[in-house]
């Protein structure tokens, strides 16, 4: 369990591609429970070919998770790669609710922050409760992310 916040995504539009990020831009070693960190926490539900719908694609609007141990604040975001498909996660060790999750991920990554044009708002239940590790309060991805 790191102490410092995380954020898979795309660092920068001249540096495409979804990874995992620490604050100064390297890329720490994933946790096999968070595997699904590409899309997986995201808003709307995979069709048969394991993609989500464009119109459920909507900018900024997040929805939060607690798994093993981090917050997960996850939404889809075009602002480093404007193709379908792209998202933001941010990890924030410990449980916080929304508005606390949201301070400290911009905390750590001013610079991804800075580059949303849309508001980040969000979309279901605040601060979940704590549940089994490896499980997540509401919708069960920390389960399904053991692949
Ligand atoms: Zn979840």
């Amino acid at each position: 369990m790191l102490t410092q916040p995380l954020f898979f995504g795309v660092w920068s539009p001249t540096q495409k591609g979804h990874f995992l990020h620490g604050s100064g831009g390297h890329t720490p070693a994933s946790s096999e429970r968070l595997a699904r960190l590409d899309q997986g926490f995201c808003r709307g539900v995979k069709n048969r070919w394991g993609e989500v719908d464009p119109t459920q694609q909507i900018e900024g609007l997040a929805r939060l998770h607690f798994v093993d141990g981090y917050t997960v604040l996850a939404f889809w975001d075009r602002s480093g790669d404007n193709r379908y498909g792209s998202n933001s996660a941010f990890l924030v060790p410990g449980r916080h609710a929304f508005a606390d999750a949201v301070r400290l991920a911009r905390e750590a990554f001013p610079s991804i922050w800075a580059r949303f044009t849309f508001p980040v708002v969000l979309e279901g239940p605040d601060l979940l409760p704590e549940v089994a590790p490896g499980h997540c309060p509401g919708c069960n991805c920390g389960s399904r992310s053991q692949a």
